[in-house]
């Protein structure tokens, strides 16, 4: 088996250098000087070229045609199916497309930045028109021979989630929609409306708090650190998983809350097993499931009614009475208001999807061919008024919004919602597991939900497939039943339906 073992090795060293690439991305979010950019725009397309150069190195083609896979175990198994996908990726797209792809998304970002600030969507669109142009043809070529059954979405889509096909989750999404759509209408009209919590919350004490919730939430500070940064994110893997957070002296939820969905991707990647260190299955296997593990952190257990009386006393504690007095009912609807807006960063949990679902199928007709980027902007108000009644006032708060399509990332949007939906099966799965979940959450206690995520999801790191892993996790194929029963019963409780 040396050629699996001299693949491995170079791997290691890949991997290695992709976890140093992407630590000075994130010095550049946290701590960097502002007047380095420049210069660490050219050490990053520096790293850049180096990693590319080993992922398309043809040794790795040659290893792969002398590995003997039968005499390999699952895990082997597994590492060379990574390898084997990304190798084909690399490969088949072209060195002239890939940097091209590299530098024009560079230059959008700025241009987008721009444009977003003046509300003016015609200045972005031929930038935005050349994207989807350039990330056609990495598709076309993507397809070449057949594979991905030849749709250039699913092209797309399989860089973020394996496996996953635009019509299975055109079809998936189909089933979520009409149920949510309802439940949304419900609670809008609702004769009761929940308060929000307002007041002035000191930010150290946002701070001090959203640090003991990462550490509740299993973050191991020893291999992880919290910084401040404009936008939430998690980085790394393995023995240094960072995360940031950002305070809002108006909106304590926005801190406590980003900052355990952050958490729940940082443990993800801290809780896989260290066997698998610096390898291809060292890091989260697909976008949907990591959603999946940030998203349960924040709601399904953060948000939960059980968990949010605990949180309240250790809001009251820190930032002295609450609008919504001691009252854990009026503090639990105030946690998960829904209101109307035009953000899909700052959606409740019953519309966040809807603003996804939009997303999906205007990036798929972009990516088919059937809308211009030129007429993005249009198509999106009208959709957006037909999906949520409003029409939006500017671009800022419309098609601009999201930075994901100046960067290129097609095929992202739908792992969001599939998240979700993992999420929502996860948790029926462990409820049913765990008879003593809600009163330990009432004490604020998180271990045995953590320990089942940990046990039966984020230890395999990259080890099954997407799809796979959460069948095995839950007993059951991944659907949109448990999310949307979980949905219907928390918002009927808080809103008296
Ligand atoms: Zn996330």
């Amino acid at each position: 088996m040396t050629a699996y073992r001299e693949l491995m090795e170079f791997e290691r060293t890949t991997c290695a250098l992709a976890q140093v690439a992407g630590r000075l991305g994130w010095d550049q979010e946290t701590v960097m000087p502002r007047a380095a950019a420049p210069q660490r725009a050219e050490e990053a397309e520096a790293m850049e070229q180096v990693l590319h150069a080993r992922r398309t190195d043809p040794r790795i083609g040659a290893w792969l045609s002398r590995i003997d896979e039968g005499a390999l175990d699952a895990v082997g198994r597994a590492n060379l199916r990574h390898i084997r996908r990304r190798y084909e990726r690399a490969t088949r797209v072209p060195a002239r497309l890939a940097g091209e792809i590299a530098r024009v998304t560079s230059e959008a970002q700025v241009l987008w930045a721009e444009a977003r600030a003046g509300d003016d969507f015609a200045a972005f669109a031929p930038v935005l028109a050349r994207i989807v142009e350039l990330k056609r043809e990495e598709a076309a070529a993507l397809c070449a021979g057949g594979a991905f059954g030849g749709d250039p979405y699913d092209a797309l889509l399989d860089d973020y989630e394996p496996g996953a096909t635009g019509a299975g989750l055109a079809e998936m999404f189909a089933s979520l929609r009409p149920r949510l759509v309802a439940l949304r209408d419900r609670v809008l009209g609702a004769a009761h409306q929940p308060a929000p919590l307002t007041g002035r919350f000191d930010e150290a004490a946002q701070l001090a708090l959203t640090a003991r919730l990462a550490e509740r939430f299993g973050y191991d500070l020893a291999h992880g650190r919290i910084d401040r940064a404009v936008h939430p994110f998690s980085s790394g893997s393995g023995l240094d998983v960072r995360i940031t957070t950002r305070t809002d002296p108006d909106d304590p939820f926005g801190a406590v809350y980003s900052t355990i969905h952050e958490t729940g991707h940082a443990v993800y990647e801290q809780k896989i097993d260290r066997a698998f260190l610096l390898t291809p299955l060292g890091q989260g296997v697909s976008m949907g499931v990591h959603e999946s593990q940030s998203r349960i952190f924040e709601n399904q257990l953060a948000r939960s009614r059980p968990f949010t009386g605990w949180l309240m006393g250790e809001m009251a504690r820190a930032f002295g009475p609450l609008s919504t007095g001691e009252d854990a009912e009026a503090f639990f609807g105030a946690v998960n208001r829904v209101y109307p807006g035009f953000i899909r960063t700052e959606a409740d949990e019953v519309q966040y999807n809807l603003h996804v679902l939009m997303r999906f199928d205007l990036e798929r007709e972009m990516i088919a061919g059937t809308l211009a980027a030129k007429d993005l902007e249009e198509a999106w108000n009208a959709r957006f008024e037909a999906d949520f009644g409003v029409r939006v006032d500017r671009a800022s708060n419309g098609c601009l919004q999201d930075v994901h399509w100046s960067v290129g990332l097609f095929g992202y949007f739908p792992t969001y919602t599939l998240g979700n939906v993992y999420a929502g099966c996860l948790y029926r799965a462990m409820r049913d597991d765990l008879p003593e979940l809600d009163a330990a959450l009432a004490a604020g206690d998180t271990a045995p939900a953590l320990g089942w995520l940990a046990e039966r999801v984020q230890r395999h790191g990259g080890l099954y497939e997407p799809a796979v892993l959460i069948e095995r996790a839950t007993g059951a194929a991944p659907g949109v039943g448990p999310l949307l029963d979980y949905l219907e019963e928390k918002f009927a409780r808080i809103y008296r339906l």
